[in-house]
């Protein structure tokens, strides 16, 4: 492999091994806040943390950023989990910032002890005011020279619980005048009286994200920390806070970042996200309108197809937006390999064929799949009475219409070739039932002359004795606009669409009777469609993962 082939993080790690890195000094971590759901934009995180382990053979982390217990839970650590290995990544080891609060703190008083960190009991107005602006220098909080015993003193009374919320901070010393904001002596530790999932009421205060990351990147001995760009001036404080406690003899972490990914049409935020579900926009994370890998999972999209979407779109430099339909195009690539094709109609229109015999059942034989010679066959009934889609018939139409008209001639789909004859409307003009006769010698695949007989059209059916009915769930985008979060003037729940489930009732054949909650299928000239884990003993619900086609193209 050539150089010119490797991203550039790739190129990072490479340049670092030859540099003094060795090969078994290099760790990776993904480190997922469990305040959420993993959304599609982790998934390029997953896919670069654990695919440098698998090219370097390097261990992974999972590592829960668990530093804020009023918006972290055991459900969404749980889903995490699940979420990761289903993407087909092996972590080496699970681990947790909070795991860490004690050595954090140890850390903490003796960065006070050393006078470099001090308690501060302003009010968080006073303190942002004092933090000056980018152009202008800050100015030292009045709390600034307290003495070391003094902060040490004030330090354990807020890990002991003597204080309220938002009464004391401890904040490093580093530079009020520093040109990056971020290293006028940021807030260390806050007070927090929350139980976390893990600690509960061991702790009140937590360490904010700057003092954790690094620390816990070192303490795990992470070679590499690749983050997105929001965090590149959060880099000399990574370094600053790892001078504290670095010890030459262990392996230094690295920060590094890399784009955020956006989709279009939809939110990658699991802030943002938790507002869909706590409104009732949608049913819950795993909504298969969700852009969460849970909720992709229960639409229908399969591990490979996000993989190759994030391999596809690669890691840049720049954040930028990534169209939707090539996650639709994605997993419409692999489907149209690893699915059966199937007859499911959505729309049915009663077709009764005169001349076939009443109450006779006769089973023809449909490949599973053109794409795989391995799918082999299954047996299709057939019978009198059928349905087709309404869309399929027209009892007038021009040349280019290549299904069922008055008079005219298509295939039916693995059957005989039909003629139409007539069609009975309801009061309203509705199309009620078309009436048709059949060519007995035209069977697909009988070898006789009528059956190699070509004919424009062939239209996809279901016998409707046999047929199974279901409940088929229609998705669309769940907003109208491209990127939703980025107007000034409007919040991103502005731009919902109001269509972006429809349900009905389609029928399907019986083979997919049994059919079980994942189970995925090509609905032939229509679309990919997954069984919903909704179903139950006797109602079969169907979700459409995607169309044949891009309808959106135009
Ligand atoms: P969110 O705003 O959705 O909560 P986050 O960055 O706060 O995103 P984390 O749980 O902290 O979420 O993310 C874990 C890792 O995944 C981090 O390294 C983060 O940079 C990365 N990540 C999150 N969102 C994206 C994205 N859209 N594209 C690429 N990487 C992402
Ligand atoms: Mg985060
Ligand atoms: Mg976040």
């Amino acid at each position: 492999e050539t150089s010119k082939s490797l991203n550039f993080i790739e190129q990072i790690v490479e340049e670092d091994l030859l540099n003094g890195y060795t090969k078994d000094e290099l760790r990776f971590r993904f480190p997922p806040e469990p305040n959420g759901y993993l959304h599609i934009g982790h998934a390029s995180s997953i896919c670069l943390n654990f695919g440098l382990g698998l090219r370097y053979n390097a261990p992974v982390n999972l590592r829960f950023d668990d530093t804020n217990p009023a918006k972290e839970e055991q459900e969404f650590v749980d889903a995490i989990k699940k979420d990761v290995e289903w993407l087909g990544f092996k972590w080496d080891t699970e681990r947790y910032a909070s795991d860490y609060f004690q050595q954090l703190y140890d850390w903490a008083v003796e960065l006070v002890k050393q006078g470099k960190a001090y308690v501060d009991n302003q009010s968080s107005e006073d303190m942002a005011i004092q933090k000056g602006t980018p152009t202008e220098p800050g100015t030292d909080s009045p709390n600034r020279n307290r003495s070391i015993e003094e902060n040490l003193e004030l330090f354990e009374k807020m890990k002991n619980g003597d204080f309220k919320e938002g009464t004391h901070v401890l904040r490093a010393k580093i530079d009020m005048s520093s040109s990056n904001m971020l290293m006028r002596d940021p807030i260390m530790y806050r007070i927090l009286h929350k139980a976390h999932h893990r600690t509960n009421t061991d702790w009140c205060i937590y360490p904010m994200y700057d003092w954790t990351h690094g620390e816990s990147d070192y303490i795990e001995q992470v070679s590499h920390s690749f983050c997105t760009l929001e965090f590149a001036m959060h880099r000399e404080l990574y370094n600053w806070f790892l001078d504290q406690v670095y010890d030459e003899t262990k392996v230094r972490p690295k920060q590094r970042e890399f784009a955020r990914r956006n989709l279009s049409h939809t939110v990658v935020s699991k802030r943002k996200l938790a507002q869909l579900v706590e409104k009732g926009v949608v049913t819950g994370w795993d909504d298969p309108r969700m852009p969460t890998i849970s909720g992709l999972r229960r639409r229908g999209y399969t591990p490979d197809s996000i993989r190759n979407f994030v391999d596809t779109i690669g890691i840049a430099k720049r954040d930028n937006l990534i169209d939707v339909s090539l996650l639709e195009f994605t997993i419409r690539e692999d489907l149209n390999k690893t699915t059966h094709r199937v007859m499911g109609v959505l729309n049915p229109l009663k077709l009764v064929i005169t001349n076939y015999p009443e109450g006779e059942t006769e089973w023809l034989e449909a490949e599973n799949s053109p794409e795989d010679d391995t799918a082999g066959t299954r047996e299709v009934p057939f019978s009198r009475e059928l349905y087709i889609e309404q869309e399929d018939f027209k009892e007038e139409a021009n040349k280019k219409f290549f299904r069922l008209k008055l008079g005219g001639e298509v295939r039916l789909k693995n059957g005989y070739i039909i003629k139409a004859e007539s069609c009975t409307k309801d009061t309203e003009g509705n199309i009620t039932e078309v009436q048709c006769t059949y060519d007995a010698k035209s069977k697909s695949g009988s070898g006789t002359e009528e059956s190699l007989r070509k004919v424009k059209g062939t239209l996809h059916w279901v016998s409707i004795a046999h047929a199974v009915k279901t409940e088929v769930r229609l998705y669309d985008r769940l907003f109208t606009d491209e990127s939703p979060d980025t107007h000034k003037d409007k919040d991103f729940m502005d731009f919902i669409n109001p269509d972006s489930l429809t349900v009905i009732t389609g029928y399907v054949e019986p083979a997919l009777k049994d059919a079980k909650p994942g189970d995925r299928f090509q609905f032939q000239r229509i679309g990919y469609f997954c069984v919903d884990s909704d179903t139950t003993a006797d109602n079969l619900v169907f979700n459409r993962t995607v169309g044949l086609r891009d309808s959106w193209a135009k």
